[in-house]
């Protein structure tokens, strides 16, 4: 055991000693050793956090700040002690989830702080991410990590939130019916009067962005793949065993394809636990609804639910193998997690959907255009269905432009090297954007940055200039006018009686673009189409979304869902959920998606007549001002 904790030692010793040392910076932890016990009154998870300290200028101050629950909606740290490592307890005050502890003998350079305490459910702070974010009771125990807010659970230095974490043991201590997920590769289990005793510890080579532990009475199997990859899965009564073989089959190829794309990963296993609360996408490990395992999986014609397992799986990349600070750089986790669960799902699931899902993308964001802030901006939004939409379904529907405009190769090549050199790290928006743009043309450069830093889609306009007869045919002419503040590149499809192909077009802020269209017709017509396919970031003048998705349901009902606030229709008093029957006087039933959410994208000024009802009440009639 002796020679094992020294091994231990000269690990963390190796793995810390690369690491950056700010010179601002004076006090840092460069190792935890935390230990959580769940005792069998299930009040409280009873907290032992050691933390190994670095005081790189001994002198100048002799407070340690530390936070503890900052943020955390739903738990709240009680009963803390603080000693050294002499067991000898130390001074300190703690307020507003803020530690400051009194190092009297601060000269030193390296010193051991060990904080008792219990982490507690906080009945006076309480909304729906709570229970996702932590729970206590004799099913279930955790505390989750794929939100920043639950970050704080275990102490860190004031101001370091979003660092990586150090080197770490987590020794989660259980009623012996539990089995336990944790952050990193399970090292031990041990069986000690009554409990189990798991310990974990960070995978080599890379420390996790935030630790978590779910123990639930679950069973726990192996699936082992002939290449050595192992899928460990924490499994429910009732569960499916072709569910386990297609999820872990799934899980196994998804995870292989984005080391292929993204960069070779140092482990060899994959963890995945079912979960009352749904999907969280962790370091080498997620949740997944409870429903995956132990009902039949039926997918849609875009695969929902199983791609969202392909969506979690990327997030070992996505947010943890590169890292950045959610608060600031949100899409870094869920533009890429959205981007990859699309392009996983040829790999993975062997159907192509590629364009159908880029598509169906743009034709949800469409109805927000005007509302969404920008790609960048998105963690910042009040409203989640605005956060949503820039961060994942704007930030995938970006990677996809500027794939198609450097090209796949480049492409590629490029987030390959933009992992290899912010693997380990935490990172920001420009470190991706300055390692991409050394992948391409430089007339591009302005656009990468624009389009993830101004809020919404390019914009264009189409005038028509005038027609003239050569003596054979009409010459239509139109001019292709980029009217917003992003250059444009997107493919535009000329078609009329005489002519029809597609073109791409690159045109540049303020820039204009004439096409000719030949027609036996003197009468002008839609002849020119601009982003036909509707894949690219890019939408006509003037128009303005309604702030919601609507769809038909199988009772051939059109439904709204996603209603944002403060747009046309949440002005109008449409909720979520209600039905539409009429616009302007029309049948809403019986129209494709497409249909549908075009009908109801208008020019600024617009007003609409929508004949709506609220569950089971009277239809009533509203009028919709865009
Ligand atoms: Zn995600």
């Amino acid at each position: 055991m002796r020679y094992g904790i020294a091994l231990f030692v000269i690990y963390l010793l190796i793995l810390t000693s690369g690491m950056a040392r700010g010179s601002t910076i004076e006090y840092e932890i460069t190792e935890y050793d935390i230990n959580v016990r769940v005792p069998e009154t299930y009040d409280s998870f009873e907290i032992e956090a050691s933390l190994q300290i670095e005081n790189s200028m001994p002198d100048s101050e002799h407070t340690l700040e530390i936070m503890l629950c900052r943020n955390f909606r739903g738990a709240k740290a009680t009963n803390l002690h603080i000693y050294d490592e002499t067991s000898k307890p130390l001074d300190f005050s703690f307020e507003d989830d803020l530690v400051s502890i009194s190092l009297s003998d601060a000269s030193m350079g390296s010193s051991v702080v060990v904080l008792q305490y219990d982490l507690v459910k906080d009945e006076d702070f309480h909304d729906q991410f709570s229970p996702f974010a932590f729970e206590i009771s004799d099913t279930l125990c955790h505390v989750n990590a794929s939100i920043t807010r639950t970050d704080n659970w275990y102490p860190k230095i004031a101001e370091t939130m979003a660092k990586r974490l150090a080197p770490y043991q987590l020794v989660v201590d259980v009623p012996e019916k539990f089995e336990v997920m944790a952050s990193g590769e399970l090292i031990d289990v041990a069986a000690v009067g009554g409990q189990k005793v798991y310990t974990w510890r960070n995978y080599q080579g890379i420390t996790d962005r935030s630790l978590y532990f779910f123990a639930q009475e679950q069973e726990r199997i192996v699936r082992e793949y002939d290449d050595d990859f192992r899928v460990i899965m924490y499994v429910p009564d009732g569960t499916i065993p072709t569910n386990m073989d297609y999820l872990a089959d799934v899980i196994h190829t998804s995870f292989r394809f984005f080391e292929e794309m993204y960069g070779e990963a140092p482990w060899n296993e994959y963890k995945v636990m079912a979960f009352p609360y749904g999907y969280s996408g962790l370091f080498n490990s997620m949740n997944a609804p409870v429903t995956l395992f132990t009902s039949e999986i039926t997918n849609n014609e875009i695969y929902f639910p199983i791609r969202s397992v392909i969506h979690e799986v990327s997030h070992t990349w996505w947010g943890n193998i590169v890292s950045s600070n959610p608060d600031e750089n949100y899409w870094l986790y869920e533009g890429f997690g959205k981007f990859s669960e699309i392009i996983g799902i040829k790999p993975a699931l062997g159907v192509d959907v590629e364009s159908l899902s880029f598509f169906r993308l743009k034709l949800c964001t469409l109805p927000y255009i005007d509302y969404v802030p920008s790609i960048l901006e998105s963690q910042d939004s009040e409203d989640r269905v605005l956060v949503n939409v820039a961060a994942y379904y704007m930030g995938a529907t970006y990677l996809r432009m500027l794939r198609f405009v450097i090209g796949d190769k480049n492409f590629y090549k490029g987030i390959l090297e933009y992992v290899r050199q912010c693997r380990g790290m935490c990172i920001s928006t420009d470190d991706f954007l300055t390692i991409m743009q050394k992948r391409c043309n430089k007339k591009y450069h302005g656009m990468l940055s624009d389009y993830i830093k101004n809020p919404g889609y390019a914009r264009y306009e189409i005038d028509r200039l005038g027609t003239i007869y050569n003596g054979k045919h009409y010459l239509h002419n139109y001019e292709i006018i980029n009217i917003g503040d992003k250059d444009i590149y997107t493919p535009y499809l000329v078609q009329s009686d005489m002519e029809s192909y597609k073109e791409y077009l690159f045109l540049k802020k303020g820039e204009k673009f004439l096409v000719r269209v030949k027609s036996g017709f003197r009468e002008p017509a839609d002849h020119i189409v601009v982003d036909p396919e509707e894949l690219f970031p890019v939408c006509g003048a003037g128009l303005k979304g309604p702030g919601a998705i609507v769809y038909e349901n199988p009772s051939r009902e059109v439904k709204v869902y996603n209603v944002a606030a403060d747009a046309p229709f949440a002005r109008a008093g449409i909720v979520d959920d209600m039905t539409l029957i009429k616009l302007n006087g029309e049948e809403l039933a019986g129209n494709d998606l497409r249909t549908l959410n075009h009908m109801m994208l208008q020019p600024g000024g617009t007003e609409l007549q929508l004949l709506v009802r609220a569950g089971d009440g009277e239809p009533h009639e509203v009028t919709v001002v865009y």
